[in-house]
């Protein structure tokens, strides 16, 4: 039963209908063919009474009075049935039997024979006459019989040979086909094997340069910032040394000699940290969302009271698996920068939250500010990319968010229907979130 079904999904190997078995016996528009039938008899009469019968019944009769002269007739006219008398002159009727058997197997040879002997007739049949009957023909009716049951056999031998022929064809040509396929699918295999290679090798290469690149960060960042300390120290002793001559452009030298070395430390920071992500320094672990979100606003809250901003957090986000405190740093950038360009909203609000996006949960932290024009929505997340210049902060931010997600196998972008219309980031992490913090209650 199984086999069967699993036969009839794959779909027979040939299909019949590509198989003509047409013939023109089953096709009635088709003209009535005419059968050509060769007798050959020595007796005149005998032979002359038979062709008259079959020309009566709408056969050709081709008459031969000897064995020589019917098998020239054969030779010449292929006629559709041949009836032979076994005793001829010249050739006879064994003679003929034995050659046409020979020639051409399949054209019907019916012995119309006076001598009865019973090893005559064995003999006949055995070189290859379809079938035997005895002469005088008492009841006409045996003959057409014998005639037509003959042709029947023979249409059904041609038609066997041709659906034979037809099917050796196909076979032919679907295994050319199958062999044609299997050397393609060959050919993408091994093509595919390189590629797969090639690319491995790639993102080996791309591995060991990105750790090379994050260890070069690491290290100018992390040398840099001693000089820095060194000439901050210096500026602050300079200015005591200065003491009451420290004033007007000198004061205002010195101070912003300050801010930009406040600036680079700032930099540097963020890059410290940039170079740092690679590796996740914190073992993962289940972190509600929700309640990792709360402890975010509740660390810079002094920001967002200062701006009077009102936040909302879901409180059915998920568990999801990572490392905590990078994920909180994920959040805290997006809450930040929210309240940093908050722009001039009178009625500024944060919402923290979850949507379903099809096979993936997506978080977002929306704002009603400033929001963002559409062209330079990719453009954020690059290293030190800020959309205004003057605006504080070092356009690290949200490279280091988009790394922090890319190394918890996520992504993020941010949808914003232009200036003045507010900014929703999105974020997605590769472990699915299946256990809502509200269900652990
Ligand atoms: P930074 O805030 O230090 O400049 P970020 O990488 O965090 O750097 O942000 C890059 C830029 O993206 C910002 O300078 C700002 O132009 C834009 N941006 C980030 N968050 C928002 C937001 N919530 N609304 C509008 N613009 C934003």
């Amino acid at each position: 039963m199984k086999d069967r079904r699993s036969q009839q999904q794959r779909g027979p190997l040939i299909n019949s209908k590509e198989i003509d078995t047409h013939t023109a016996e089953n096709d009635s528009n088709a003209p009535e063919r005419v059968y050509t039938i060769l007798a050959m008899e020595d007796d005149d009469i005998v032979r002359q009474s038979l062709a008259a019968y079959l020309t009566d019944r709408g056969y050709k009769v081709l008459e031969a009075p000897n064995g020589r002269v019917g098998l020239e007739i054969f030779h010449e006219k292929k006629p559709d049935l041949i009836l032979v008398d076994l005793r001829m002159p010249e050739v006879d009727g064994l003679e003929v039997i034995g050659t046409v058997a020979g020639e051409s197997p399949n054209t019907p040879l019916i012995v119309v024979s006076g001598n009865n002997a019973i090893s005559n007739a064995v003999e006949a049949l055995h070189l290859g006459a379809w079938d035997y009957l005895l002469k005088p023909i008492e009841d006409m009716a045996i003959l057409l019989h014998a005639v037509e049951i003959s042709l029947q056999r023979a249409r059904l031998i041609e038609d066997n040979r041709r659906y034979q022929e037809q099917l050796e064809e196909l076979v032919k040509k679907r295994t050319a086909e199958l062999e044609e396929t299997n050397e393609a699918l060959a050919f993408e295999n091994a093509q595919r094997k390189v590629i797969q290679a090639q690319r491995e090798k790639l993102i080996e290469v791309l591995e060991s340069k990105n750790a090379e690149l994050e260890r070069f960060t690491y290290t100018v960042s992390h040398d840099l910032k001693s000089p820095l300390i060194t000439m901050k120290g210096f500026l602050g002793i300079l200015e005591k040394d200065l003491g009451e001559h420290c004033t007007g452009d000198i004061k205002e030298h010195l101070d912003r000699i300050d801010r930009a070395a406040d600036r680079m430390f700032l930099f540097l920071g963020d890059l410290l940290e940039l170079s740092r992500i690679g590796s996740l320094v914190n073992p993962p672990t289940d972190v509600s969302l929700t309640e990792l979100a709360r402890e975010v606003v509740d660390q810079v809250n002094a920001q967002i009271e200062k701006h009077k901003v009102q936040v909302e957090i879901a409180d059915d986000m998920p568990i999801v698996h990572g490392d905590r405190v990078r994920l909180g740093e994920v959040l805290q950038n997006m809450i930040e920068n929210a309240v940093k360009y908050m722009g001039g909203q009178t009625n500024p609000k944060i919402e923290i939250g979850m949507r379903s996006g099809g096979e993936e949960s997506v978080f977002f932290v929306r704002d009603n500010g400033i929001g963002i024009d559409p062209l330079f929505q990719d453009k954020i997340f690059g290293l030190f990319d800020k959309l205004d210049p003057q605006s504080e902060g070092s356009g690290v931010g949200l490279s280091l968010v988009k790394r922090i997600l890319e190394v918890h196998g996520g992504r993020i972008w941010v949808e914003s229907e232009g200036e003045g219309k507010g900014s929703t980031f999105c974020f997605t992490l590769a472990v699915p979130a299946e256990v809502s913090s509200a269900d652990l209650g």
